[in-house]
């Protein structure tokens, strides 16, 4: 007799196949075509997936609680049937050393829903050494970026923007934030990320790239994430989302938002970069207005529309939202008995508008709103329990832990 037994279409050795799934003590402990007994069943008609992974998020605290606290950040996440989210460092005070990340964890460890890791700022100083280590180009000189990354023993996951090359123009508006961060200074730091790849050949991953020219620069072992806003926005939704639609690196031309959709196969997985904002602060004056979109909730309906227009398969978005972060972030995942019970259930044709008021995060507002898409989230289970569900909401105050070790012992 199984604790619990999910049942239902399930996406499970690259087919959908009727499964009986029994949890025990929050791992998958047997998988069977046959009925299995059990204390207590969820029998679904929608399809099971693997729990989502969203490799960068940005859940605002310890600081700028006004945004997004990591509560309400992972009741999004939640929401958007993610399983496991790794944040990332810009926080108010960035998080640089092991202090700081033990701090971190110990505030943001009361308030997880779901499953997480914390990165560590890479740069300065560069002592420190986690399994998660961001760098943001420009944060730190090159120099320091190589004596941390030849040390480290992590996964090295990089934003690829070399403000050498930043533009400068005259009384700026948002139409010039993809001249002033052209793509040009994607590439050039993808060539410095390869020329560190090719001295030292530590894991690397290069988050959130958005040009064809970045794709063919960026060496075969080095992984590449895409973002939602780089393959459903491009510049033409300037018009609509003004200075809304500041993000870093910036949207780039329709083409390049194209190619990247119609290239997923050299992709590896994809972050929502889920950076809330208040509406205040988006709706400053070109520059001042803050760079970062938020669409955790719908990330995964915006790649479902895409699977029913007949422009995406179902193997590439399990791959992109799954197996893809999985391996590049050594995380044992997976439908197969041994592994953490994390699944995502979703409605995959029901057709719904985006609003952000049936939203979880804090910040109030969403490029995607009114947008019709495909997919809804109807449950999301993390090591067995049920943290999302889609007509109570949020059943858990705190569930989630940190998946990586912070000390480093
Ligand atoms: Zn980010």
């Amino acid at each position: 007799m199984y604790t619990l037994v999910l049942s239902g279409p399930t996406y499970y050795q690259n087919k959908i196949q009727n499964l009986n799934i029994a949890i025990e003590n929050q791992k998958i402990s047997k998988l069977s075509k046959s009925k299995l007994k059990s204390e207590a069943t969820i029998k679904t008609k929608d399809l099971i997936l693997p729990g989502l992974i969203d490799p960068h998020v940005h859940f605002r605290e310890p600081g700028n609680k006004h945004k997004e606290t990591f509560r309400t950040g992972t009741c999004a996440a939640a929401a958007g049937g993610i399983t496991t989210a790794l944040d990332m460092p810009n926080n108010y005070r960035h998080i640089t050393t092991k202090k700081l990340l033990q701090e971190k964890e110990k505030i943001v460890s009361k308030k997880a829903v779901i499953d997480y890791g914390l990165y560590l700022q890479a740069g300065i100083p560069s002592e420190a050494d986690t399994p998660l280590m961001k760098y943001f180009l420009g944060f730190g000189s090159f120099d320091d970026y190589e004596k941390c990354y030849s040390k480290s023993t992590g996964v090295n996951v990089f934003h690829a923007e070399d403000p050498e090359l930043f533009q400068e123009v005259e009384n700026p508006t948002i139409y010039d934030h993809n001249t002033i961060h052209p793509p040009e200074a994607a590439e050039a730091a993808c060539k410095f990320i390869n020329s560190l790849y090719s001295k030292y050949q530590k894991p690397t991953h290069i988050t959130h790239i958005t040009t064809r020219q970045e794709v063919h620069t960026i060496l075969p072992n080095i992984t590449k994430g895409v973002t939602p806003p780089h393959l459903f926005l491009s510049i033409k939704n300037l018009d609509v989302l003004g200075t809304f639609g500041k993000v870093d690196p910036p949207l780039r031309e329709e083409a390049d938002r194209i190619y990247l959709l119609t290239h997923l196969d050299k992709i590896d997985c994809v972050g929502t970069d889920h950076a809330p904002h208040t509406p205040e602060e988006k709706e400053a004056d070109y520059p001042a207005a803050k760079s970062g979109l938020p669409g955790i909730e719908d990330y995964i309906s915006l790649l479902f529309t895409e699977l029913h227009k007949g422009n995406l398969d179902l193997s590439t978005i399990v791959r992109l939202t799954h197996a893809g972060p999985a391996k590049i972030f050594g995380l044992k995942r997976g439908i197969a008995t041994g592994n953490d019970a994390d699944f995502t259930i979703i409605d995959r044709k029901k057709e719904r508008i985006i609003n952000v008021q049936d939203h979880f995060s804090k910040c109030g507002w969403t490029p995607y709103d009114g947008w019709k898409v495909r997919g809804e989230i109807q449950k999301t289970l993390v090591r067995g329990k049920t943290v999302f569900e889609k007509e109570v909401g949020i059943l858990t105050r705190k569930w989630g832990k940190n998946l990586f070790k912070i000390d480093g012992k």
